[in-house]
């Protein structure tokens, strides 16, 4: 079977999936909807969400492992330093290896509480997520994936700067990234560029959330740190009060920018579930981002 770094470099139009560990057994049941649904389609993987609190990282081991076993579906987990010794964090790495995990997106992560918080390693933990990236290899992950920021990390103090923490993750052994969402397909290429420019040919996935709620708006709000264009709030804010209205622009905003991508030639698009399998179906089926019929699981 090939890594999924290997399917990352060669897919064309598809796309992955992202999950967050479920608070409560209806979102819980809904979200294994979802991945069945999504299952059909073909992703080239699901990823899910690592969370600061206990609860949330047993969530994310037991959800990856899940997908693992009975998703029919390549699961990707993130983990973070948050709050861990090294030690700790070998000790999730080998239970999501034993879950039939194989991937992980390595992170530093945010201050418990307050994202906002100066950063503040555990103890006898990890500064930075080139560490996680090492530790995870040194425990067999297969292929390791890493954050990238096309604006920059907010605690980068310039762009150059920024790419070179950014290679330095893909040179301790991450084999791709996963760009934060950003308004602006323009961000997006503009840090594919710039990785270009200094040879790095590892594949950077964009993310892309329809926003469909005046809640999602919030949640990419706090993501792009202010970083509004002006076209957005004139589309979405007349919609407030209509709520269907709004989420179809919403989708019908995130399926412009899936299109400008493809066009750009970006083969894979990670898009948000919220847990959910509507907005991404319809996305998906929008684009043409479903896998050939050859390349998708039985049904099971
Ligand atoms: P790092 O790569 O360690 O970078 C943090 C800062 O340190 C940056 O400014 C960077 O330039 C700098 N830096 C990096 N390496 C070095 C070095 N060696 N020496 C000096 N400076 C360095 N958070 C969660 O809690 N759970 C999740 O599931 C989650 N998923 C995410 C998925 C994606 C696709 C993205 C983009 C982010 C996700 N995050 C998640 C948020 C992420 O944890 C935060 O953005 C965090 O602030 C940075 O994580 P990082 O892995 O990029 O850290």
């Amino acid at each position: 079977m090939s890594t999924l770094v290997e399917d990352l470099r060669t897919a064309r139009r598809r796309f992955s999936v992202e999950f967050s560990p479920a608070h409560d057994e209806e979102t819980a049941a809904r979200q294994w909807r979802s991945v069945q649904r999504l299952r059909e389609l073909g992703p080239l993987f699901a990823s899910v969400t690592y969370g600061a609190g206990g609860g949330d990282r047993e969530g994310t081991v037991e959800l990856a492992s899940r997908i693992a076993r009975e998703g029919g579906v390549r699961p990707l987990a993130h983990l973070t330093a948050v709050g861990q010794s090294t030690q700790q964090l070998r000790g999730v790495l080998r239970e999501l290896a034993a879950g039939g995990v194989r991937d992980v997106l390595a992170l530093r992560g945010d201050p418990d509480g307050d994202p906002d918080a100066p950063w503040e390693p555990h103890p006898q933990g990890l500064q930075h997520a080139d560490q996680l990236v090492r530790l995870a290899r040194e425990e067999g992950a297969e292929s390791v994936g890493v954050a990238a920021f096309p604006l920059g990390h907010p605690e980068s103090p310039d762009l150059d700067t920024d790419l070179r923490h950014l290679l330095g993750k893909l040179a301790a052994g991450a084999g791709f990234a996963i760009a934060q969402l950003t308004y602006d397909v323009e961000d997006f290429l503009r840090l594919r560029d710039r990785l270009a420019a200094v040879g790095c040919e590892a594949p950077l996935v964009p993310g892309l959330l329809p926003v469909t709620s005046p809640k999602v708006l919030e949640v990419t709000r706090r993501l792009t740190h202010g970083h509004e264009p002006s076209w957005l709030n004139r589309r979405l804010q007349p919609l407030l009060d209509d709520r269907g209205a709004f989420r179809e622009e919403g989708v019908r905003l995130a399926a412009e920018d899936g299109r400008r991508l493809l066009a750009e030639g970006v083969q894979v698009l990670h898009l948000y579930s919220l847990n959910a399998s509507s907005n991404v179906v319809r996305l998906v089926e929008e684009l043409g981002l479903a896998a050939p019929a050859a390349q998708r699981p039985a049904a099971g």
